[in-house]
Parts: C-alpha cells; sequence; structure tokens
C-alpha cells in the first residue's frame, strides 16, 4: 500500500480544508476505501477521518421529515424509532444491505459514495475507464452477470450497489453538501448519482472540495412502503434487482406511488412517467424498464424486475 499521512479535524470547516488539498480522501467507517487501498485502487496522499467532526446525530426536522448526520452509521439508521416508523422501506433496504458487522460501520455518506462492485473494477489488470479514464471497458464483452441493463454507455456498464440510495430515491431525499468558505448546497437525490455517459470515473453531483454533512428526508409519504430484494445468496450480497415502492389501495386497487429499482443502472432507477397511473404491474414496468439493453449473462434481470413488482403488489392488496 502506497504510504499516506493521516489526520483527525474536530470541525467540519477543518475537515473541508484538509479535504482541498490534492490527493486527500475523507474517511469515516472506512468499510469501501479500505479495500479500495489495499488494491491499490484508491492511492490517497492524505486521509482525513471525519469521525470527530460531529454529523452524527438524527434529528427532526420542522416540516415533519428528518435529517440524518453524514456520519451515522447504517445501523443506527436502521434502528432509530422514527426512520421505522415513518420510512420502513429505508430500514428494510439498509437491514438488507451488507453484513451486521459492516453496517455498524458503514455511514450515510459512505453508502452515498460507495463505488461500484464491476468485477473488472477491482482488477487493477483489466482495463477501466472508471478506475483509469480512457483505458477502455473490460466488462463489454466480459463476465456481466450482475452489470447493468439500463442507462450503460459505450465506456460503462457498472451498476451502482446500494440498497439505501434505492429507498432514498423513492423517499425523494436531498443530500446536504458543503463547500469551501461554508458554500452550501442541496442536492436532490435525483442528480446525485451521475450516469456513466463518456466520463464513468466521475460519480456524483459532488463538486471537488465539498463534503456531504447530511441526507433530509422530506415528510415520508402515505401509503404503503416496501423493499424488497433478490441476490445469488441470502445475505452478505449485492442485489441483482432490487425494489422500493410506495403504494396505496383504492377501492381494492394497488396503485403505485413511487417506485425505484436498484441492481439494473448506476443509478437507483426510477421512472416518474409510470407513476399514479391506473396501470398493472405489466403495465408500470413496460414503462420503467423501456430501453434496456442486457446481454446474454443479465438478461434475467428483465424477468425478474417483473416478477418482484408483480408479487410486492399482490402483496399489499
Ligand atoms: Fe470499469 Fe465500468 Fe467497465 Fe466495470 S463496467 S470495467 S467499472 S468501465
Amino acid at each position: 500500500m502506497k504510504p499516506f499521512t493521516y489526520e483527525r479535524p474536530a470541525t467540519t470547516a477543518e475537515a473541508i480544508e484538509a479535504a482541498a488539498q490534492p490527493g486527500a480522501r475523507l474517511v469515516a467507517g472506512g468499510t469501501n476505501l479500505l479495500d479500495l487501498m489495499k488494491l491499490g485502487i484508491e492511492a490517497p496522499g492524505h486521509v482525513i477521518d471525519i469521525n470527530r467532526i460531529g454529523l452524527d446525530r438524527i434529528e427532526a426536522t420542522p416540516d415533519g421529515g428528518l435529517r440524518i448526520g453524514a456520519i451515522v452509521r447504517n445501523a443506527d439508521l436502521a434502528a432509530d424509532t422514527r426512520v421505522r416508523r415513518l420510512y420502513p422501506v429505508l430500514t428494510r433496504a439498509l437491514v438488507s444491505g451488507a453484513s451486521g458487522q459492516l453496517r455498524n460501520k458503514a455511514t450515510t455518506a459512505g453508502n452515498l459514495m460507495q463505488r461500484t462492485r464491476c468485477p473488472y473494477f477491482y482488477n487493477t489488470d483489466m482495463a477501466c475507464n472508471k478506475r483509469k479514464p480512457g483505458s477502455g471497458c473490460s466488462a463489454i464483452g466480459g463476465l456481466t452477470h450482475n452489470l447493468a441493463v439500463l442507462g450503460a454507455s459505450d465506456a460503462c456498464i457498472a451498476t451502482h450497489p446500494s440498497d439505501m440510495c434505492v429507498a432514498l430515491r423513492v423517499l425523494d431525499a436531498v443530500v446536504e453538501v458543503e463547500g469551501a468558505r461554508g458554500a452550501k448546497r442541496a442536492i436532490p437525490i435525483a442528480d446525485f448519482h451521475r450516469l456513466p455517459g463518456d466520463s464513468p470515473h466521475i460519480e456524483t453531483a459532488l463538486q471537488p472540495g465539498e463534503l456531504i454533512t447530511g441526507v433530509v428526508l422530506p415528510p415520508p409519504p402515505g401509503g404503503t412502503q416496501l423493499y424488497r430484494k433478490v441476490r445469488d445468496r441470502a445475505s452478505y450480497a449485492f442485489a441483482n434487482v432490487s425494489l422500493a415502492l410506495v403504494v396505496r389501495v383504492e377501492q381494492g386497487d394497488v396503485v403505485v406511488e413511487r417506485l425505484a429499482l436498484g441492481g439494473l443502472a448506476l443509478r437507483p432507477w426510477r421512472i416518474e412517467a409510470a407513476e399514479r397511473g391506473p396501470r398493472n404491474a405489466a403495465e408500470i414496468a413496460d414503462i420503467v424498464l423501456a430501453g434496456a439493453k442486457p446481454t446474454a449473462d443479465n438478461a434475467y434481470k428483465l424477468p425478474l424486475a417483473r416478477r418482484m413488482l408483480a408479487a410486492a403488489l399482490e402483496q399489499v392488496k
């Protein structure tokens, strides 16, 4: 591993100032970054530990929502009684992710920033545009079992691995960030993760030097919230397909208010045109999955997503 210097700031302002140094990386739980450093995929010259800058609380907002601090642990967020009661889709998504040990360390901001699990990204002997821009994409024409069927490009066909972010997408969460001299921005979760296009190494809307300070959940949507996940084994695996849903039952019919899918693209996949209409599961899936470009290896994801949606709607009837 390349040698690096280490710093533990006491305030957000100090962390932001430290992060402005070339080659600096922030770390909190370290559940992704440290693996990437051991593999030589990330090689920061300076590591800034933000575990002592605060940002570790879950607070009610005046309008009836919640503000989640950037370093609130995934396990603590899932167990929070307000989250369990008002945003059960988030609790279910969180507890379906990783393992108990990882959830105890992994943070809200780290979950947002975690990088793809494309196997070629993790193999430094293989070309990868995300790891080394312009080097090519070994996944195209390679093993694509758990890679993208939607939103991919000729430069990258990776998926985003998070469960939490799929739930945040149906909850219309907002990511709060702070940059130099206290400049603050609020980024809707819909705009936070980028599709690969021709620059897959640029993964989020964060600007250099900006730090995630928290995530705001608007007041909870009415209706029933569900999260389902299918994976290659029963636990400690990323989604082949996941599904976050907000539905209501109207005169015996189930109406999909909001719907997002994980495991299909480089960001949670939500097509609002499919929502709130008098449509059945097949019609909704036709809209959400339109334009899919599967390979022979990952074509299974499309019928799987359809069956998951149909089963979830049947469950709430
Ligand atoms: Fe890299 Fe993306 Fe290609 Fe995977 S799919 S090898 S992450 S460029």
